[in-house]
C-alpha cells in the first residue's frame, strides 16, 4: 500500500496505511446493505478506491485544514484523504441518507469522528448556506460532468482555496474542459490545470482537474438544488 501510495508521489505513514484497510473492510461491509460501490474484490478496492482517492493528496496545498467532500457517497475520496492527512478537517457532504448513515457508521468504527463531519444535504444547500467559501479545499469524485461539478463546489471554496475533480482521459476527449473553465469563470473560479496520473496496479489513466478559486463567488450561485445539472453553465 505505502510502495503504491509512493508511486503516485504520495507518502503515506504506517498508521495511515493500516487505518486505510480498515476502512476497506468497513467500506466492503456496508457495500453489502448499501449500494455504496459496485466493486467487492479488496485488491481492486485497493486499486480503484483507496489508491484512486490518495492520488488527490497532490493537488492538496501543504496547509489545507479544511477539506469538503461533494456528493462522497461511502466516503470516498474524503475519508482516505482524512487518514493521509492527520491535521485535516475533513466535511462529508451526501444527499441520499442511507449513504449519510453507513457513513456516520464507517466514520464511528475508524474513530475519525472528532475530525471528520457528515452532512446530509444537497451541495447546493449546502453553498448557500453555512458551508458557503468556508473551505480551503473541495474535493469532487465522479459526482457529475465539470461545468455541473464547478457549481457545487466552488461556492463551498473561500477565494484563495481551490476545487479538485477527479476524472478520467475521456474528459480531454471532448470539450468537457473547457466548459469546466466556463462554468468556472462565472463562480469566481480563477486558473485550472491537469494533473495526470495512472493507478499503480493496473497503470489504467486518471487525472485531477484543479481550479483555484480566485474570488468570491456571484450571490445567485449555487443556484438552486437541481439546477446546475439541469440547466449547466456551459
Ligand atoms: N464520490 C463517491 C460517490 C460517487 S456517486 C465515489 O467516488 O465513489 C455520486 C454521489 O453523489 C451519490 O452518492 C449522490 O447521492 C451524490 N450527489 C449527487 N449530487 C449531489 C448533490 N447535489 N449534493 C450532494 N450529493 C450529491
Amino acid at each position: 500500500m505505502r510502495e503504491e501510495a509512493e508511486r503516485l508521489e504520495v507518502a503515506l505513514d504506517r498508521e495511515a496505511a493500516e487505518r486505510l484497510l480498515a476502512f476497506r473492510e468497513a467500506l466492503l461491509d456496508e457495500a453489502a446493505r448499501v449500494n455504496l460501490t459496485s466493486v467487492r474484490d479488496p485488491e481492486k478496492v485497493r486499486e480503484i478506491h483507496l489508491l484512486d482517492s490518495l492520488a488527490g493528496v497532490r493537488a492538496l496545498p501543504d496547509d489545507a485544514r479544511r477539506i469538503v467532500d461533494v456528493g462522497t457517497g461511502g466516503g470516498l475520496p474524503g475519508i482516505p484523504l482524512a487518514l493521509a492527512r492527520p491535521e485535516a478537517r475533513v466535511t462529508l457532504v451526501e444527499a441520499t441518507r442511507r449513504k449519510v448513515e453507513a457513513c456516520r457508521r464507517i466514520v464511528a468504527r475508524l474513530g475519525l469522528a472528532g475530525r471528520v463531519a457528515i452532512v446530509w444535504a444537497r451541495a447546493e444547500e449546502v453553498g448557500q448556506g453555512g458551508g458557503r467559501e468556508s473551505f480551503d479545499v473541495a474535493v469532487v469524485r465522479a459526482v457529475a460532468a465539470l461545468p455541473v461539478a464547478m457549481e457545487l463546489a466552488l461556492p463551498l471554496v473561500a477565494p484563495g482555496g481551490r476545487a479538485v475533480f477527479w476524472k478520467g482521459p475521456a474528459a480531454e476527449e471532448g470539450d468537457e474542459l473547457g466548459r469546466g473553465e466556463r462554468a468556472a469563470a462565472l463562480l469566481g473560479g480563477g486558473r485550472i490545470w491537469v494533473d495526470r496520473y495512472r493507478l499503480p496496479a493496473t497503470g489504467a489513466r486518471r487525472m485531477l482537474v484543479v481550479a483555484e478559486k480566485a474570488r468570491s463567488t456571484p450571490a445567485g450561485y449555487p443556484r438552486r438544488p437541481g439546477v446546475p445539472s439541469k440547466r449547466p453553465l456551459a
